[in-house]
C-alpha cells in the first residue's frame, strides 16, 4: 500500500510543460515545439528534476468506418454528406463495407432528413469534409494501417505521424486535427518521468492567397445605352491556364515538391475556381485524364456543362501512356443560364494545310512540319517561332470574324494567347490589323504575304478597362499604363509578364466588373507556382453586360435570338 502511494506520487511529480509555435497548422509548414520544460506538478521548491530527454509522438485524427469501429474511414455516403448525417453512421472502412451495408444504411437516410430539419446547428464544423465525390482524395480505399500506428479512442482514431520535436504537416493531415503527445524520460533510468502532455491543435489547413474580389468599374454606367430593363443579362467569365501536370516536371526548382505534386494542386486549383463561381470557366492545360475523372465530375455537380477540345498535336507516333496527359481546353459553363447552341472547332493543323500548299514546292515539307507539328490548343509558343504564334492568332480571329458577322453576335475569346501585350498578335487582335514586317528571322519561310493581317471585329481587351474607371487606383499600380494591360498574368523564374487575356466586342458588350489583378510583392516566391498559388499562370476574370442588341450593328438580329453562341477556342 505505501509503496503504490509512493509510486503514485512520483509519477505525477512531475509534468510536462510544452508550446507550439502554432495551434493553427498549415500545410508545408513546420510546427515547433518551445520552451519545452519538466516542471513541478506541486509548484513546490525541491530537489531540480533528474538528468531527462523528451519523447514525442504526433498523431492525425481520423474517423472510424461506422461499422468496423478499428478500421479507418476512407470514404463517405454521399447522401449523408449533403444531409449533413452524423458522421458515425456515414463514414465506412471500403466501398465494400459501404455496399454490404448498404441496406440497413439507407433506412437511416429517413431518419437523418428529418433530424436535419428539426435540428440546423451542425455539429460537423470539425469534421474533415469529404469532396462529393464521396471519397478523400489521398486515402486509398480500403486501406489498411499498422496496429501501432492508430491509437482507438471511441468515436475517433488517431492515426501516429510523427516522433521528433516538430511535424510539418502534409496534404495527408488537410482539415485534420494534429495531437501532440509528450513526455519526460530519465536520462540514466530509462524510465518515464511525467504522463505524457496531450496538446490537440486546430484542424490543418492548406496555405492560400488572400482571396481575390471582384472590383465594380465606375464608369460604365453612364454610357448611353438605354439600358436597366429588367431582361438584362450580365454574366461572368473566367479564363485561368491551370498549368498540366505534365508539364510541371522537372520545373519551376523553386516550388517546393509537395505544393507542386497534381495531387495538392488539384485541390488548391478546384477551391480557387469555384470561389470564383463564374458562369463560364475557360481553363487551358486541361490534361485528359484529370478532365475525366476530376474536373468534369466535380463541375457538374456544381451545375456546369462542358465542351472539351483535346489538342490535336498528338498523332499516330503518340504513346497510348502519352495521350492521357495530353492537355486541351475545358470549357465550362452554367447550364442554367447558358446552352450549347453551336460547337466550332477550330484545328490549326487544318487551317495551316492552305498555308502549306501556298509555299514554294521546295519547303512545303520544312512549312508542314513548322506549322502543324507544333500546333496547340493554347496558342503556341516556342523560341523562334513566333511567325507560328501569329499564324494561329490571325486564323483564329478571322475564323471567329466570319462567324460573329454571320450570325450578329457577341464575341468573347479569352485564353493564352503566348503573346506579350505590343507584340504583333497581340496588335492584331485589338488595333485590328498588324503590321508585320517580313523578315528572316521573323517569318523565316514567308508566310507573311498569304495572312489576312486585318479584321473588323471591334475586339478590346476587357483589363483595359481599369484604366478607363474610376475608383479602382489601386488596381493602377498592377496594371502596365503603357499597354493598358495587366502587368502580369505568368510570373516564373523563366518569364514574368502578361500572356493571358479576356478580349470582347465592345459595341455588343459592357464590361461591369474585373476580379482584383495581383501583387508581385504578395507573392512571397520567386515566381508561381508555390504552396499558395496552384499554377505559373494566375486567373482572369470579367463580368460583362449585354448591350441592347440595336447597338451591336447597323443591321440588328431579331429578337430574341440567343446570342450565346460559345466558341471553345482557348
Ligand atoms: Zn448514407
Ligand atoms: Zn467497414
Amino acid at each position: 500500500m505505501a509503496l503504490e502511494e509512493d509510486q503514485d506520487s512520483k509519477t505525477s511529480q512531475w509534468e510536462v510543460s510544452v508550446t507550439l509555435s502554432s495551434n493553427q497548422p498549415v500545410i508545408g509548414t513546420e510546427i515547433i515545439t518551445t520552451e519545452t520544460k519538466l516542471v513541478n506538478s506541486y509548484h513546490t521548491i525541491g530537489a531540480p528534476p533528474p538528468p531527462h530527454s523528451f519523447v514525442y509522438t504526433w498523431y492525425r485524427h481520423s474517423i472510424p468506418c461506422s461499422v468496423h469501429r478499428h478500421k479507418l474511414a476512407t470514404v463517405q455516403c454521399t447522401s449523408c454528406a449533403k444531409l449533413n448525417a452524423s458522421i458515425e453512421k456515414s463514414y465506412h472502412c471500403s466501398s465494400k463495407c459501404f455496399s454490404d451495408a448498404w441496406n440497413k444504411h439507407k433506412k437511416y437516410h429517413h431518419w437523418a432528413a428529418n433530424a436535419a430539419r428539426n435540428n440546423s446547428t451542425g455539429n460537423q464544423q470539425d469534421v474533415k469534409k469529404l469532396r462529393s465525390s464521396g471519397s478523400w482524395p489521398n486515402l486509398i480505399d480500403g486501406s489498411v494501417l499498422d496496429e501501432n500506428a492508430i491509437m482507438v479512442e471511441e468515436d475517433n482514431i488517431w492515426i501516429k505521424v510523427g516522433s521528433s520535436n516538430t511535424y510539418v504537416p502534409t496534404l495527408y493531415d488537410c482539415d485534420f486535427r494534429l495531437r501532440l503527445h509528450s513526455a519526460a524520460v530519465d536520462s540514466s533510468l530509462g524510465t518515464r518521468l511525467s504522463p505524457d502532455n496531450i496538446v490537440v491543435t486546430d484542424p490543418v489547413i492548406k496555405p492560400s492567397h488572400p482571396p481575390r474580389k471582384m472590383i465594380r468599374l465606375q464608369n460604365t454606367l453612364n454610357l448611353n445605352f438605354n439600358a436597366q430593363s429588367s431582361n438584362d443579362v450580365v454574366f461572368s467569365v473566367l479564363s485561368y491556364n491551370i498549368l498540366a501536370d505534365s508539364l510541371s516536371i522537372n520545373a519551376f526548382g523553386y516550388c517546393p515538391k509537395w505544393a507542386l505534386a497534381w495531387e495538392y494542386r488539384q485541390e488548391n486549383l478546384l477551391e480557387e475556381i469555384i470561389k470564383y463561381d463564374a458562369d463560364i470557366l475557360c481553363l487551358q492545360e486541361v490534361q485528359c485524364d484529370h478532365f475525366e475523372n476530376f474536373f468534369e465530375p466535380e463541375l457538374k455537380k456544381l451545375g456546369y456543362s462542358v465542351m472539351y477540345k483535346k489538342k490535336t498535336g498528338a498523332g499516330l507516333f503518340t504513346a497510348e501512356s502519352e495521350k492521357s496527359t495530353n492537355h486541351g481546353c475545358a470549357t465550362f459553363y452554367h447550364s442554367k443560364l447558358f446552352k450549347e447552341i453551336m460547337k466550332y472547332e477550330l484545328e490549326f493543323d487544318k487551317e495551316a494545310s492552305s498555308v502549306v500548299n501556298a509555299l514554294e514546292p521546295r519547303i512545303r515539307f520544312k512549312g508542314s512540319h513548322r506549322l502543324t507539328s507544333k500546333a496547340n490548343t493554347h496558342i503556341h509558343w516556342s523560341k523562334g517561332h513566333e511567325d507560328v504564334t501569329l499564324f494561329q492568332v490571325v486564323h483564329l480571329v478571322n475564323g471567329l470574324e466570319k462567324i460573329a458577322q454571320s450570325q450578329q453576335i457577341p464575341l468573347i475569346i479569352c485564353g493564352d494567347f503566348n503573346s506579350r501585350p505590343g507584340s504583333d498578335p497581340h496588335n492584331f487582335v485589338v488595333k485590328g490589323s498588324a503590321n508585320c514586317i517580313s523578315e528572316k528571322a521573323n517569318d523565316p519561310l514567308g508566310i507573311y504575304q498569304y495572312l489576312k493581317l486585318h479584321h473588323s471585329l471591334s475586339l478590346v481587351s476587357a483589363y483595359s478597362s481599369f484604366l478607363h474607371s474610376d475608383g479602382v487606383e489601386e488596381q493602377w499600380r498592377k496594371m502596365n499604363s503603357q499597354t493598358s494591360e495587366p502587368a502580369f498574368t505568368f510570373f516564373s523564374d523563366k518569364f514574368f509578364g502578361t500572356l493571358d487575356y479576356i478580349f470582347y466586342t465592345d459595341n455588343s458588350l459592357i464590361v461591369e466588373s474585373l476580379l482584383e489583378l495581383v501583387d508581385r510583392e504578395s507573392i512571397d516566391n520567386n515566381g508561381i507556382p508555390s504552396p499558395a498559388w496552384p499554377s505559373d499562370h494566375i486567373a482572369l476574370m470579367a463580368s460583362f453586360r449585354l448591350r441592347p442588341p440595336s447597338h451591336w450593328g447597323l443591321s440588328p438580329p431579331p429578337f430574341p435570338l440567343n446570342p450565346w453562341h460559345l466558341v471553345a477556342l482557348n
